[in-house]
């Protein structure tokens, strides 16, 4: 069956950005000793950092009524989606039956040569309908490739880099993959919680 490309998308995935979401402030940001330095807000609240102790970027507010920017994910949402392994487009439990949960993936040139297996990814896992949706509107479409994957572990975050300096932190330039554990993470303000497929199976759309 021919692949349909629509203009528009019908639906907004929960996990893209609008365009009034506003990111926190730099000036809400403060070093803390722990006791050698980490970035740390001025009045943290709990979901600031995650189990591993990294600081989390804030959205000062989250509205889904703006223009949708299709090709920027929600921090919030997309680290919600991830984490609890929620269909990215309907924010329900994805699609997991014997073989796991159902994700949608393309190849790329920093994969490894064992790709599905051990490829990384910052896209959550879907539900059968949705990903039925992706696949018929996404204009990326040609490129997916239908996996269910067994264990899709935590693996670490993309954020932006930040240095100490006397007039306070300066971005330092954006990371797209840090492993939990690497050293620079104190210094990092992560945007995207990233896992790793292991256990793959390549599978036709149900
Ligand atoms: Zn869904």
């Amino acid at each position: 069956m021919p692949k349909r490309t629509l203009a528009r998308p019908t639906v907004t995935p929960f996990v893209v950005a609008y365009d009034d979401e506003q990111a926190g402030s730099l000036d809400d940001l403060t070093i803390e000793f722990t006791p050698t330095p980490r970035l740390a807000y001025r009045d943290m609240q709990p979901d600031d950092r995650d189990r591993a102790g990294v600081l989390w970027a804030r959205i000062e507010r989250t509205s889904r009524k703006g223009k949708p920017i299709y090709n920027s994910m929600n921090t919030e949402r997309q680290r919600e989606a991830m984490y609890d392994l929620l269909c990215q487009v309907c924010s329900e439990p994805a699609s997991r039956n014997k073989d796991g949960w159902l994700f949608l993936d393309w190849q790329t040139p920093q994969d490894p040569p064992t790709w599905p297996e051990g490829s990384l990814t910052n896209m959550p896992p879907l539900c059968v309908e949705c990903a039925r949706l992706a696949v018929e509107e996404c204009p990326h479409a040609d490129l997916f490739v239908p996996l269910r994957v067994k264990l899709p572990r935590l693996w670490g975050v993309s954020g932006v880099q930040y240095r100490w300096t006397e007039n306070g932190w300066k971005t330092y330039g954006s990371i797209p993959w840090l492993r939990y554990g690497d050293e620079r993470l104190p210094a990092v303000l992560a945007s995207q919680l990233i896992r790793e497929l292991c256990k793959v199976t390549v599978i036709d759309l149900p």
